[in-house]
């Protein structure tokens, strides 16, 4: 097992318990710049997914969509190895139709801060289907919906880490908006089997497949939820809705289901408690983390 990562946003701390095991490498690397390996799989996670990030480098962004699937895509025509590509729901941007199913085109603004991640991925799916038609590379390409759980970091930005590092911390819960656009949540788990389940599939099965938990939940009830689970007395405060953030999402995963044979197992309730349980673990081994 070759591990491939810049750093950009990941953490050399999330993988040191697999450093001992022979059978485990990391190689530091950004997928911009081409990479010359032997593997009989490629699986593409690389761009980071977190709206705070990805708008923080926006042409890098793009560049790790368009630039590095280029490469990775590359690597495996050469090695004729499947490759399977992390892409996302944003692929459906601000949604119309409610559930997402793979056959919607999605409502994406091109030129909106968030185009860089939705119109990058969206590009990279292009980029595969056009890959595995040229030149016959086999390829999976899944829609992953909001994925959570422990290793993310305390300023990640996402909804999940943020409330919940809030709710430990005291301080006040940061709502967007006014807290009733929809969000469905997807252990991390969950995600890992669905996508393993995905790469031993025949070569037909190229997707798109949507990958997520249909539960959907309000922002609001999710910080109803973190407070109750964490017990904790912090306040709601509300703060400006970003600009093109997606007023619902949930998947149609019937694909899923019929081709992978796989439905969530992690319902949120208690994906939630085993997350919170990393984050007291890392506030008592570093309590100025939260500060
Ligand atoms: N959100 C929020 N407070 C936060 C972080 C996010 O209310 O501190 C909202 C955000 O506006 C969005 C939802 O939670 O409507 C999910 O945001 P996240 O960044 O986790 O993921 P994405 O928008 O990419 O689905």
């Amino acid at each position: 097992m070759l591990c491939v990562d810049n750093y950009f946003t990941g953490r050399r701390k999330n993988i040191a318990h697999l450093l001992d095991n022979p059978a485990f490498e990391a190689l530091r690397h950004d997928v911009t710049l081409p990479l010359f390996v032997e593997v009989d799989a490629i699986f593409n996670f690389a761009c980071p997914a977190s709206p705070i990030h990805y708008q923080r480098d926006p042409v890098a962004t793009t560049k790790a969509n368009v630039h590095g699937v280029i490469n990775m895509l590359g690597l495996a025509k050469r090695l004729k190895c499947p490759i399977l590509q992390a892409s996302t729901s944003e692929i459906y941007g601000d949604p119309i139709v409610h559930p997402q199913p793979e056959s919607y085109w999605g409502n994406v603004n091109p030129i909106g801060p968030r185009a860089c991640y939705d119109e990058g991925k969206r590009c990279a799916e292009t980029l595969f289907f056009d890959y595995h038609r040229q030149f016959s590379v086999p390829i999976k390409v899944m829609r992953i919906f909001n994925t959570y759980g422990p290793r993310m970091h305390p300023n990640d930005g996402r909804v999940v880490s943020n409330f919940i590092v809030q709710a430990l911390g005291g301080e006040a819960i940061t709502l967007y908006g006014d807290g009733l656009q929809t969000r469905s949540f997807c252990y991390v788990d969950d995600l890992i089997e669905a996508t393993m389940r995905f790469m031993v599939t025949p070569v037909e099965e190229t997707g798109p497949i949507n990958v997520g938990n249909p539960v959907e939940f309000t922002i609001i009830s999710l910080a109803a939820e973190i407070l109750r689970l964490t017990k904790s007395k912090s306040k709601l405060v509300f703060e400006p809705l970003p600009q093109d953030d997606p007023m619902q999402r949930k998947p149609d995963i019937s694909k899923a289901n019929a081709v992978l044979d796989w439905v969530p197992d992690i319902q949120l309730d208690e994906g939630l408690r085993k997350t919170i349980a990393y984050f007291e673990m890392l506030l008592q081994d570093s309590p100025t983390m939260f500060s």
